[in-house]
């Protein structure tokens, strides 16, 4: 079963590529997955040389002017030097190189250029975070980004955030259910009002409805309850909701489908990763009811359309049961098909996997499930009494 290990660009710089390279191949893992594109935040970082680390919005390489030279939209530099040789050194020890890319979260760009980044029904952009798919500067940043990930050699360019995002306010002091959360992150961009429309559906009574169903909860009318399914959001918001909704699909697999081209043509292979595990489990580890990939098309992921267009998928199975990786990972390879990779992310520690064993159980269990890969994640957030699970659970 092939492996790897999360690692950021400042697990490297901070402790050193190779002794973070002989550490993970000492555990047995594959490859390693490192964070070659990645977004601003702040974590603790237990055996890092600072315990507690600043990210920061940018790409960690010099970018090539042939691909960003005539373009709007450019990454921050991070760390220049950090990948330099990192080819190498894995080659060197057996393991694989893959680029983890975070594609659509980047608050640099998005406070930059504010009018690519996602609207919602009022009209309001206040996610800095979160550029649009639709937006065609934000496509051809995609695809510019991918190539030059694929030109660093690796062997696959891992893609997070490449398509619409949930967001959530940072204080809310109105108890807005799942739903109306749902309906306040609906993206109504005109890129994205015309794309809905180009497909039939009529984007303005979509709009109008979001903004009086979900400004009537503002004004202090009870939000509705329950989870987000197709039914439930049909019986709340109406049928050109739901529409406008399931017509984002097609804006995101057009794009993964560019982006997935340019991958392949710079020879190397995309591995898609969508959120929606993480949404349903970060937190605690105690994903809700329904299964990663059948929730996923709430964020315009087409896990169906998708598996004709991309070889790789990641499954973000955040969860302590081992039932229930089992079950995400199966779900999974009947949406993309049985021929995928599907590789299982589990994290070896807090908040999923309290023992040794549990990992184990969960790593088996994603095996028994068809998973070709389970990648661990990551590095630099766990101590080392927590990463040294690893031997045991891929043997
Ligand atoms: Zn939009």
């Amino acid at each position: 079963m092939d492996s790897s290990v999360y690692v950021f660009a400042e697990d490297l710089r901070s402790e050193g590529r190779e002794k973070v390279l002989d550490r993970l191949r000492g555990y047995g893992v594959g490859g390693v997955t490192v964070g070659v594109v990645h977004h601003r935040t702040r974590d603790v970082t237990p055996h890092g040389l600072s315990r507690l680390t600043l990210r920061h919005d940018g790409a960690h390489f010099p970018l090539p002017e042939d691909l960003f030279g005539e373009l709007r939209l450019r990454p921050a530099p991070g760390y220049l030097d950090v990948l330099d040789g990192m080819r190498e050194a894995c080659s060197s020890r057996g393991m694989k190189f893959h680029g983890w890319t975070v594609f659509l979260r980047n608050e640099a760009i998005g406070v930059a250029h504010p009018d690519v980044t996602v609207r919602n029904c009022f009209g309001d952009r206040g996610y800095p975070t979160d550029l649009c798919p639709a937006h065609p500067d934000v496509r051809l940043y995609a695809v510019a980004l991918a190539k030059a990930v694929a030109r660093l050699g690796v062997d696959s360019v891992v893609a997070e955030s490449l398509h619409y995002r949930p967001l959530k306010a940072e204080r809310s002091f109105v108890p807005l259910g799942p739903m109306d959360a749902y309906l306040m992150a609906l993206c109504f961009c005109d890129y994205c009002m015309r794309r809905a429309d180009d497909l039939g559906v009529n984007a303005e009574v979509a709009r109008d409805e979001c903004s009086r169903i979900v400004g009537a909860v503002l004004d202090g009318e009870q939000p509705a309850q329950g989870e987000v399914t197709r039914a439930a959001l049909t019986a709340y918001a109406g049928p050109d909701v739901v529409n406008y909704a399931r017509a984002r699909s097609e804006t995101v697999t057009s794009l993964v489908s560019e982006v997935s081209a340019a991958v392949a043509a710079e020879g190397s292979q995309l591995t898609f990763i969508d959120a929606t595990g993480a949404v349903k489990g970060y937190k605690h580890g105690l994903p809700s009811p329904g299964l990663a990939a059948h929730d996923a098309w709430q964020l315009g992921v087409d896990l169906v359309a998708l598996g004709d267009l991309v070889p790789s998928f990641g499954v973000l199975a955040y969860a302590r049961d081992a039932a229930r990786v089992a079950d995400d990972v199966a779900a999974y390879l009947r949406s993309v098909g049985k021929d995928r990779e599907v590789r299982a992310v589990v994290r070896p520690g807090h908040p999923d996997s309290d023992t040794a064993d549990r990992l184990i159980a969960k790593v088996r269990g994603a095996k028994a499930a068809g998973a070709a890969a389970v990648d661990f994640y990551a590095y630099g957030l766990v101590p080392y009494l927590t990463l040294d699970r690893i031997p045991s659970a891929l043997s």
